[in-house]
């Protein structure tokens, strides 16, 4: 079974059983199909005998326990690397992946997926998963690029303007220096795993062709530790700490990538990348609004209507002084230009500040304050739905 018989081929779909079937469930499944299809009972027609290949090579795998497990592996980890949207597909693309299926074939298994972007490639993702499990130990291999890793670190709203130098910690991302990344416990070495030599996979013919796949006694590995590192419970790796520049001007959800900084790579290969999501936490008092800082700021109805200087907080230094012109309705934005987010280009955005007029309650209102507005009522007699009215009736 290759690499890609294991993620193409929908074995179940080919026994018409759910994933979740059971060994009696399929026998029974095969033992239909394979009476109705047999060749001996439809001779001459290709159809019913591709069927009967069909079913025969899916029951081949999924009637044995541990191919099943494989094939299933395989299967959920190939629907784990298909993001949508990823920009890849559709038919025709080489087939890339060292010895594996014919090139020029195109691969159905989704919208947004091909197989060759996943396997092939720079042995990232899911290709260096596979990789791995085929080819790890392989003699004669030269250097191998690390795998890639994601991370992700939380900042206070300020400091995404500011940025920042932050430390994210990576699991597996460092060699176990207890064992040196052999995953063995000092004083003992691991030993060649007898099934495959020491070659991580094994050969099995399969209607005439010669396939590799796999040792399943040491999971591609080549080798197989009788007693672990301690250290590392035999994996070889340990958590690295990661410092990591946090450029100004970050935004929420934005992914920075630093190149060499994931999985070191193996045989002097390069290290994969390390890709951070930055999630910066909100501000209780400011918003942003692409490179601009964006604030909401109360003025009282006689500084809106008199016009007034307003300080204006700020997070970069000492609050602002503004001038509300007389006449402010709710709702006016005032800017003051260069005092937002820095932006890539080296600039910065604007502090966006909009006035909200408020209005006493009456509990708040002193006497005096409340013999005041009725005094105004009287001095200014305006009907401020006049306009209005007057537009309604021209219309109607
Ligand atoms: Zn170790
Ligand atoms: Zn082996």
């Amino acid at each position: 079974m290759s690499v890609r018989d294991m993620v193409e081929k929908d074995y179940y779909a080919a026994l018409g059983v759910p994933k979740d079937a059971s060994a009696t469930d399929i026998k029974k499944a095969y033992r239909g199909l394979a009476r109705e299809l047999h060749p001996d009972k439809n001779p001459g027609d290709a159809k019913a005998e591709a069927r009967f290949k069909e079913v025969s090579e899916a029951y081949d795998v999924l009637s044995d326990e541990g191919r099943r497990r494989e094939y299933d592996e395989a299967r959920a980890l190939f629907a784990a690397g298909g993001r949508p949207g990823g920009g890849f597909g559709g038919p025709g693309r080489a087939g890339g992946y060292g010895g594996f299926g014919a090139p020029g074939t195109g691969y159905g298994s989704g919208p947004n997926l091909n197989l060759d972007d996943l396997l092939g490639g720079a042995n990232g993702g899911l290709g260096g998963i596979f990789d791995n499990l085929f080819q790890r130990s392989s003699p004669g291999r030269g250097p191998r690029r690390g795998a890639d890793i994601e991370a992700e670190v939380t900042i206070p709203f300020e400091k995404s303007l500011t940025g920042l130098e932050a430390s994210v910690r990576l699991p597996g991302a460092a060699t176990c220096t207890t064992c040196t990344g052999s995953g063995a416990r000092p004083g003992t070495t691991p030993r060649t795993c007898p099934t495959c030599r020491g070659l991580g996979v094994v050969s099995r013919s399969q209607g005439g062709f010669a396939l590799s796949e796999p040792c399943r006694d040491c999971l591609g590995k080549g080798t197989l530790i009788d007693h672990p590192c301690p250290d590392c419970r035999g994996t070889g790796r340990r958590e690295r700490e990661q410092r990591i520049r946090i450029p100004a001007g970050v935004s929420d959800g934005q992914r920075l990538r630093v190149r060499g900084r994931g999985i070191p790579g193996e045989r002097g290969g390069p290290g994969g990348d390390l890709e951070v999501t930055v999630h910066v936490l909100r501000h209780p008092v400011f918003e942003r609004e692409g490179s601009n800082l964006a604030i909401t700021l109360p003025v009282t109805i006689t500084e809106a209507a008199l016009g007034a200087s307003i300080r204006v907080p700020t997070l970069d230094g000492a609050p602002l002084t503004m001038k509300v012109p007389a006449g402010t309705s709710s709702g006016r934005r005032l800017r003051a230009r260069g005092r937002g987010v820095p932006t890539a280009g080296g600039g910065n955005g604007d502090l966006i500040v909009t006035l909200e007029v408020t209005v006493p309650k009456p509990s708040d209102l002193s006497p005096r304050a409340r013999t005041a507005l009725l005094e105004f009522a009287q001095a200014h007699p305006e009907d401020p739905r006049a306009p209005l009215m007057e537009r309604m009736e021209a219309g109607g």
